[in-house]
Formats: structure tokens, sequence, C-alpha cells
């Protein structure tokens, strides 16, 4: 699948947010990293150390870095014990995701699942931190 569609990557995202480590929380999220044709797949892992947890939107973007792939076109997240009317800020990336974001995948376009609209990560972090850039 080297060109999925939004909803593809959506559907991946919610299947792999299934495996998702977030057993204080129980929100589980997935993600689908859409990279130089290649999908990486990343889910929320939790501690007992609260503050320690990963989200899902971090482990896909290392996961397309480790292997190499750094041109980034999509990301999908699917936050799958989100009521279905829940408001969409439920939804978001969280800001480190967000910084995260404008980093690696500053071109990306980002789905959320439960959302028709389209994002970019400069819509979501505009005024991003920036080391000399
Ligand atoms: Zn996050």
């Amino acid at each position: 699948m080297s060109n999925p569609t939004p909803q593809e990557l959506l559907a991946l995202a919610a299947q792999s947010a299934r495996r998702a480590y977030a057993p204080y929380s129980h929100f589980r999220v997935g993600a689908a990293v859409l990279a130089e044709g290649e999908i990486f797949l990343g889910v929320n892992v939790e501690n007992d150390a609260y503050s320690l947890a990963l989200c899902a939107e971090r482990a896909a973007l290392a996961a397309a870095i480790v292997a190499g792939k750094r041109q980034i076109s999509a990301i999908a997240i699917a936050c799958i014990d989100a009521p279905p009317d829940s408001d969409l800020r439920g939804r978001m990336p969280c800001g480190a995701c967000r910084q995260w974001l404008s980093e690696l995948a500053p071109q990306a376009k980002i789905y959320l699942l439960g959302s028709e609209q389209e994002f970019s990560a400069d819509q979501l972090l505009p005024w991003a931190f920036r080391w000399k850039r």
C-alpha cells in the first residue's frame, strides 16, 4: 500500500490502536505514518511513572526515522476510545507531538479519525520552536 487513501491510513491507525499499552488512561491511540511509500505504525505506551508515557504519533514518527525515512507525507491518528461525539480537541495531537510533527513532518497531511478535516503541522503549531533554522 504505497499510496493509501486517508481512509485506509486511518483504518491502519485504528487497527494498531488496539495494540496500545494504555492500562492507566484506557485511552488507546494509534498512528500510521506514510513516508516514502511505506507505512509506519505507532501506539501510545504508558508507564507507572505517568510522565514517561509515549504518544502514538511520536512512536510512529520514530519508527519512520529508524527506517531511514525522512520524507513524511501523511500521518493518520486514531483515538479509538474517544466518544464519537466528543470535541475534536479530545482527539488532537498533544503539544509535544505537534512539536515533533513540525520538525519531522512539516509537509505532512494530518488526518484524525472522526474528522473530515485535514490539518498541517503549521496549523497545529504555528509558532513552533526552532533551533537556528
Ligand atoms: Zn502526543
